[in-house]
């Protein structure tokens, strides 16, 4: 495979993370992280130096890169900002929890459970594209149910991003993938296969 990514650092988020109300109890998205572990394989292969931050999943952690094991979006997010200064690109294919609970140290009896409280979790695509330099490029995903196209172009602007990959529910937790590569100019990319042949092709597509 040509090392299209030699000298480039690469960050990479992936799998869902989990926001507990107490010691056995979380909230999380449904994520199996195939997709990002997929895409950190392909940069790999490709030369680049790579940062997978990885809430937890079932997978087996990709041999030869920086493994960063988080649980929480608040976690993901103090690893996430800490490597982005230094990384060419970053894709965020994490599908991070929008909300946490106010947790408890003990596990809280069923009984007195009436309400549950939350509170936003930070954006972190969205953070990225705040510190967004020249010559850096930010990726994200979006997983939309409707007017995908449209959706997809509101976040890229919003999150500042190069590219957003829109993706389906149907790729969730499947070993192939469908996603539209949106870019910034409205164009866009289909791109199907396996998750490891979608991985290989979208880095590709990012290289030029
Ligand atoms: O806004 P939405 O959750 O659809 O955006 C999806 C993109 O934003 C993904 O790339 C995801 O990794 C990222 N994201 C994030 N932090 C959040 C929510 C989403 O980085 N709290």
């Amino acid at each position: 495979m040509k090392k299209l990514l030699k000298n480039k650092k690469i960050l990479i988020t992936a799998g869902p993370t989990r926001e507990y109300l107490d010691p056995v109890r979380y909230i999380s998205n449904d994520s199996s992280g195939k997709m990002g572990y997929a895409l950190a394989t392909a940069a790999k292969k490709m030369g680049a130096s790579v940062t997978l931050i990885s809430g937890p999943t079932h997978l087996k952690k990709p041999a030869g890169l920086n493994f960063i094991s988080v649980v929480t979006a608040r976690d993901m997010k103090k690893e996430t900002l800490k490597k982005f200064k230094k990384s060419d690109i970053a894709i965020c294919a994490a599908a991070v929890a929008d909300f946490s609970p106010i947790s408890c140290k003990n596990k809280i009896k069923k009984h007195k459970i009436k309400n549950i409280k939350f509170t936003r979790n930070p954006d972190i695509l969205a953070l990225l594209g705040k510190k967004k330099k020249s010559g850096q490029t930010l990726i994200g995903f979006a997983l939309e149910t409707e007017n995908i196209r449209r959706n997809s172009v509101k976040k890229l602007k919003e999150k500042n991003c190069d590219i957003i990959i829109a993706n389906s529910e149907k790729n969730i937790g499947s070993d192939i993938a469908e996603v539209d590569l949106v870019w910034a100019d409205g164009t866009s990319t289909l791109l199907k296969g396996t998750k490891t042949t979608v991985a290989e092709k979208i880095i590709k597509e990012i290289v030029g």
